[in-house]
């Protein structure tokens, strides 16, 4: 067996990148940044007060009771049209331009003021005080974004406060398929005698839009010599790389080997980890081909580990794996020693603030209903058979939704 590491940069190793392109800032959401972002401008623009208040001279403020004239109001978006000299101050708003002469800004809760034309101050303030100044935030030539990041709201905004359209990798086109004589749409009402609904494919397409990817669904393929072979090289035509469910476990290495062996090339491949074990990893015309397990919890495992960190790479993320936490195990569990072993949990936070794993329910890599109740993996890895509760295990959140308060 491939230790899973192993596994996993074996694939990324032969994985190609993807090109680039330049695009709008509001396109940009979720793509990985191809080319570091570069600022050309200062942010903010020009030095601004912080606070709505008064800008004045520091030296006239001496922590003595002082009342001075106020010259003129500048609200946001307007610019000073008067220099505050010694002895006059400028009504300002948040965000609005320093008048030249002003050195800081008194906000307007430390003042009293019993008309608009006159204020009085009570206390010192230091130059400087509530002012941003031009540049503060990015200068030019200042790297906004860096390469290899995917990219966040967050990181939108950033580009936008420097007004630069991110050149960013394209996104591989992803062409999907299942496979199997005995699987059927799941909107069939009513089951055929050895039937079962396709769950892999609606799994599938809803990791590859969570990340963002685009794909061109190929539906189901039947266990057909001739049926497979159409769809793997149509998919090699439409796709960048391809993902098929099924087929992959010993009874079917034949088979598919010799569908592949004419246009591609496949490799089949012991991966030590469970659910997942079963995992083909080929290309057909140069397009590579994941070929993932049938079974539904070790598909999404398969996905989570070996292909999600591919397309990742394709599209040239910097990082590539999810982020691990320690957790404690809530409850003793014993597993294979012989691979790592995905548990699929829920995860509550405990009143001393650890994250405690318990199992959602029946771990079959057939039994999905666990895994759509699951919070994150609890790791066991190998060389490991027996955990009890309150030891310690690497935890990997599939995502991080709202606490969960633990009460067991
Ligand atoms: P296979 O890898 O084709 O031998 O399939 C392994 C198991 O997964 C079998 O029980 C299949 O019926 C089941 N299976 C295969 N494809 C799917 C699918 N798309 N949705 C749900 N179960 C599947
Ligand atoms: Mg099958």
């Amino acid at each position: 067996m491939r230790p899973l590491e192993q596994a996993q940069a074996d694939v990324l190793n032969t994985m190609p990148r993807m090109g680039s392109e330049t695009v709008a800032i509001a396109e940009s959401l979720g793509r990985v940044l191809h080319a570091p972002a570069i600022a050309q401008t200062l942010v903010p623009p020009f030095p601004n007060s912080a606070m709505d208040g008064f800008a004045v001279q520091a030296a006239d403020l001496t922590g003595a009771t002082v009342t001075l004239p106020v010259n003129e109001d500048v609200p946001a978006g307007t610019v000073p049209t008067m220099a505050v000299t010694s002895g006059t101050v400028t009504r300002i708003m948040t965000g609005a331009p320093m008048p030249d002469g002003a050195d800081a800004v008194v906000p307007i809760e430390n003042t009293e003021s019993t008309d608009r034309s006159h204020v009085t101050f009570t206390g010192a303030v230091s130059p400087g005080t509530n002012v941003r100044p031009a540049g503060g935030d990015v200068s030019p030539g200042d790297v906004v974004v860096e390469a290899g990041v995917r990219l966040t709201a967050r990181h939108l905004a950033s580009l936008a406060s420097v007004g630069v359209s991110p050149v960013v990798a394209k996104m591989p086109i992803i062409a999907l398929m299942s496979t199997g004589d005995e699987v059927v749409e799941p909107e069939v009402a009513q089951l055929g005698p050895g039937m079962i609904r396709d769950t892999n494919r609606v799994l599938l397409r809803g990791v590859l839009t969570d990340l963002g990817v685009p794909y061109v669904d190929l539906g189901i393929i039947g266990d057909d010599v001739d049926e497979l072979r159409s769809a793997y090289r149509h998919a090699a035509e439409i796709g960048d790389a391809i993902i098929s469910t099924g087929g992959v476990s010993m009874g079917d290495f034949d088979f598919v080997k010799q569908i592949l062996g004419e246009t591609g090339s496949v490799e089949f491949w012991r991966v030590a980890m469970q659910p997942g074990k079963p995992f083909a990893f080929g290309s057909v015309s140069g397009v590579p081909l994941f070929g993932l397990p049938g079974n539904p919890v070790s598909t999404f495992v398969s996905f989570e580990q070996m292909v999600r960190p591919a397309l990742l790479h394709m599209m040239g993320a910097r990082n590539v794996f999810r982020p691990r936490i320690t957790g404690v195990m809530g409850e003793d569990v014993e597993t294979t020693a012989d691979r790592d072993v995905f548990l699929r949990v829920l995860l509550a936070e405990s009143s001393d603030g650890s994250f405690v794993a318990v199992r959602s329910g029946e771990q079959g890599s057939n039994v999905l209903s666990a895994l759509s109740m699951a919070d994150a993996f609890a790791i066991v890895p190998r060389g490991v058979s027996r955990l009890s509760a309150g030891e310690t295990l690497d935890i990997e959140m599939f995502s991080w939704n709202e606490r969960r308060p633990f009460d067991g």
